[in-house]
C-alpha cells in the first residue's frame, strides 16, 4: 500500500532537487544540486545531463534522511513549467518514471506557483504581494480571483540572470549575485556613506513593469570608465533592488494588501530584505522572506505545492504530463485556501 508523503522534484533550470512533504504538508529539506560551469552560463543541455547524472543518488539521499521508503510515498509532483526544455524534461521523465513504478498519482506543478506557496507556509503570511526575484523570472504578483496575477514584471532578463551576467564579464563565476553582494558590503565597509555621485545608473521602473539589460550595459561602462568594482556593485543593487520594491509598493497601494513576500534566489539577498521591511514599515505593512533554503529552487516546494493541489482534487494524467516552457503564473486556478 502506498503512504502519505509528496516527493516534489525540481529541475526547471541548474538545479535538480528532490523535496518532500509528509501527509498534513508539512516540509522537509530538500536533497539538491546546482550545476555551476567553471565559465560561460547555464547551457540546457549540459544541466540535464547533470540532471540525469544525479537523479538517483539525490533520490536515496531524500529518503534515506527522512528514513523513508519509495512504499511511503504517495503522490509524486514536478515543476511542469516555466523554464528550460531539456531540463523540464528530465523532471517529467523522472515523475513518469517513479509514478508508474510505484502506481501512485503524478501532478504537475507551477514553478512560480511553488515558490508563493513555500513562502505562506514557511512565513506564515496570508495573502501577500509577492515579489519573485530569481534568475530567469522578476515579477510581482497578487492573488485576485482565484489566480495569481502578474501586476508587474520585468520586460527583458530576469534580475538574478542580470547579475550573474555582469558578474561573468567581470570574471566572476555562476552564481553572480551572491558575490555582488559580498563587493557592494566591502564599498560601504570602507564608505559609510556611499554616494551616487559618478556611480548614477538608469532607473529600470517602466509602470509597473521592469527591465535590467540597460542597467546592466550602464554597470559595465562604469567599470570600464575605471570606477571601483566594489562601488559599482554596490550602485547596481541599489538601482536594480529600490526598483523592484518601487513596484512592490506599488502593488501594495493598488490592491489594499498588507503584506509582502519576497521568493526567488535574489530574495537571499540581505540588503533586499532590509529594502523590503524598511519600505513595509513605512506604510504599516509586513515583509516576510522563508529560510535560504527555501528561496533559491528546491524540490520541497514543488511537494508542497503537490501536496495543495492533489488534496483540491487535481492529477496529471500521463497524457497530459508534458512539459510547458513559457507556463504563467496565472495559467494555474487555485482553489486552496
Ligand atoms: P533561482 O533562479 O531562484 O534559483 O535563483 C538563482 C539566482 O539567485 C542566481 O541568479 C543568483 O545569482 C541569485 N542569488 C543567489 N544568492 C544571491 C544573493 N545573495 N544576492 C543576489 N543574488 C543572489
Ligand atoms: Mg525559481
Amino acid at each position: 500500500m502506498a503512504g502519505d508523503w509528496t516527493l516534489g522534484i525540481e529541475s526547471t533550470a541548474h538545479t535538480f532537487s528532490f523535496g518532500l512533504v509528509d501527509g498534513s504538508g508539512s516540509p522537509k529539506p530538500s536533497a539538491s544540486d546546482t550545476l555551476r560551469p567553471t565559465e560561460g552560463g547555464i547551457h540546457p543541455r549540459e544541466a540535464a545531463d547533470h540532471h540525469v547524472e544525479l537523479s538517483s543518488v539525490l533520490l536515496k539521499r531524500v529518503l534515506d534522511e527522512n528514513n523513508l521508503q519509495p512504499s511511503d510515498l504517495g503522490t509524486v509532483a514536478y515543476s511542469q513549467g516555466p523554464g528550460m526544455g531539456a531540463c523540464l524534461r528530465t523532471g517529467a521523465a523522472a515523475a513518469r518514471a517513479i509514478s508508474t513504478h510505484l502506481e501512485i498519482p503524478m501532478i504537475g506543478v507551477n514553478h512560480c506557483v511553488a515558490h508563493i506557496e513555500i513562502g505562506r507556509e514557511q512565513c506564515g503570511c496570508d495573502d501577500p504581494i509577492l515579489l519573485y526575484v530569481s534568475g530567469g523570472n522578476t515579477q510581482v504578483i497578487a492573488r485576485l480571483d482565484g489566480r495569481y496575477r502578474v501586476l508587474g514584471e520585468t520586460l527583458d532578463i530576469g534580475i538574478g540572470n542580470m547579475l550573474d551576467k555582469f558578474a561573468r564579464k567581470h570574471g566572476i563565476p555562476f552564481p553572480g549575485g551572491p558575490v555582488i553582494e559580498k563587493k557592494a558590503l566591502e564599498w560601504l565597509s570602507q564608505n559609510p556613506e556611499p554616494s551616487l555621485q559618478g556611480l548614477e545608473l538608469p532607473y529600470a521602473v517602466h509602470g509597473m513593469d521592469l527591465a535590467f539589460s540597460g542597467l546592466m550595459s550602464a554597470a559595465n561602462k562604469l567599470v570600464s570608465q575605471g570606477k571601483p568594482f566594489e562601488a559599482v556593485c554596490w550602485s547596481l543593487q541599489e538601482h536594480a533592488f529600490a526598483a523592484c520594491i518601487e513596484v512592490a509598493e506599488r502593488a501594495l497601494a493598488h490592491t489594499g494588501k498588507t503584506e509582502i513576500l519576497l521568493g526567488g534566489g535574489v530574495a537571499c539577498n540581505q540588503r533586499l530584505r532590509d529594502m523590503s521591511s524598511i519600505m513595509c514599515t513605512e506604510r504599516d505593512a509586513s515583509s516576510h522572506c522563508p529560510p535560504r533554503m527555501y528561496c533559491i529552487d528546491n524540490g520541497t516546494m514543488i511537494a508542497r505545492l503537490g501536496w495543495l493541489e492533489i488534496n483540491s482534487g487535481r492529477i496529471t494524467s500521463l497524457i497530459e504530463s508534458g512539459i510547458d516552457q513559457e507556463m504563467r503564473t496565472d495559467q494555474t486556478p487555485i482553489s486552496w485556501a
